[in-house]
């Protein structure tokens, strides 16, 4: 049984104060609810600070719960159309397990519930009308927590109105409840695997998350031929180390699952505890591009406030231009002078 409540979870592990006080220091925006998958990782610090909550997150005044300003571009109840040819249908509010450092607090665990039928085929007549859209995330809450009958609705409404966009199937399922990816559901895949790929996206954080299950549920997509892409969110005492990211990319990529995005964390009320300051954040990803592959390597990227969309953090190694040369340091420290062509 999934864990609900604090008594549930002090009954599992010592609970430190600020732990304890979570529910008597406000309301909140996030429920509890660990899956049993988590609960018995939860001897893992990492595991523990992304999944326990504490009284920080109703302390904290900063950001507010819609920093993506998605309230503000939906196309329909559930569908966000923020981004010109992409947009994101909100399948469901549910997930498996609550990441405390979830972005889409304003959603997640609102009891909004699933999609209704109506929702469903709208959003599929929306996307169909807007050509421009060629990529759609499944996304939530996540998908996966919709029954077997749902998810082979929702696949079919989708395809069948629009065959040529693809799908992004997102999910922390993989990582927080393996179990719930069983044969039968990967039949249901299958059958609506027409027209335009699916690509799956997982959020693994840290690398005890890839457990042998969880390795396993991202390998029935894999053997599917659906290719596996992970998002990571930089937490503050989880994974704001470069050793622990370049094993987690390493461990990854072994597992034929590709490193995209490494996340600034947003600026979401009630998570600045789990954020990490952009210079370590800059210098951590100046380590990984040292030490990883061009393949292993993710995006630094952060979701910037109001609305204002991805950008990318890195190094910058153009540092000037003189007549035609421009002037870049090398990653050692070093000046190269690159020449624009003769015209
Ligand atoms: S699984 Fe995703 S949507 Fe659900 S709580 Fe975690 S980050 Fe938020």
């Amino acid at each position: 049984m999934p864990i609900t409540s604090i008594e549930e979870l002090s009954k599992l592990i010592e609970l430190s104060g600020s732990e304890k006080e979570w529910r008597e220091s406000g309301s909140g925006s996030l429920p509890l609810l660990i899956s049993d998958h988590i609960a018995s990782m939860l001897h893992e610090p990492a595991i523990r600070r992304q999944f326990v909550p504490d009284a920080l997150e109703n302390m904290d005044d900063t950001g507010n719960l819609d920093p993506q300003e998605e309230t503000g571009h939906e196309a329909a109840f559930r569908l966000v159309h923020r981004y010109h040819n992409r947009a994101a249908f909100l399948v469901t509010d549910r997930c498996f397990s609550y990441c405390r450092h979830c972005f889409r607090r304003r959603f997640t665990g609102s009891m909004t519930g699933p999609a209704t039928d109506e929702e469903i085929q709208k959003a599929a007549e929306y996307i169909n009308s807007h050509k421009e859209i060629k990529e759609v995330l499944l996304t939530g809450g996540d998908m996966f927590t919709l029954s077997d009958d749902r998810i082979a609705f929702l696949l079919k409404t989708m395809k069948e109105s629009n065959p040529d966009v693809i799908f992004r199937l997102c999910t922390r399922a993989v990582a927080v409840y393996p179990e719930r990816f069983t044969k039968k559901l990967f039949g249901i895949i299958r059958e609506h695997q027409t027209g335009a790929p699916y690509y799956l996206m997982t959020q693994f954080n840290h690398p005890a998350e890839l457990t042998e299950d969880a390795i396993g549920a991202v390998r029935g997509f894999l053997d599917l031929g659906i290719p596996a892409m992970n998002q990571t969110v930089l937490l503050k005492d989880v994974n704001d180390d470069a050793g622990i990211l370049i094993e987690l990319s390493n461990k990854l990529l072994y597992n034929r699952i590709k490193p995209y995005y490494l996340f600034q964390g947003d600026l979401v009320k009630g998570t600045q505890h789990l954020r990490v300051p952009i210079r370590k954040g800059l210098e951590i990803e100046r380590r990984m591009r040292m030490e990883l592959s061009g393949l292993g390597m993710p995006q630094y990227t952060i979701d910037l406030p109001q609305g204002g969309g991805k950008v990318i953090l890195t190094e910058n190694h153009l540092i000037g231009k003189k007549g035609r040369e421009y002037i870049f340091t090398t990653p050692e420290g070093d000046t190269r002078e690159y020449p624009d062509p003769i015209s």
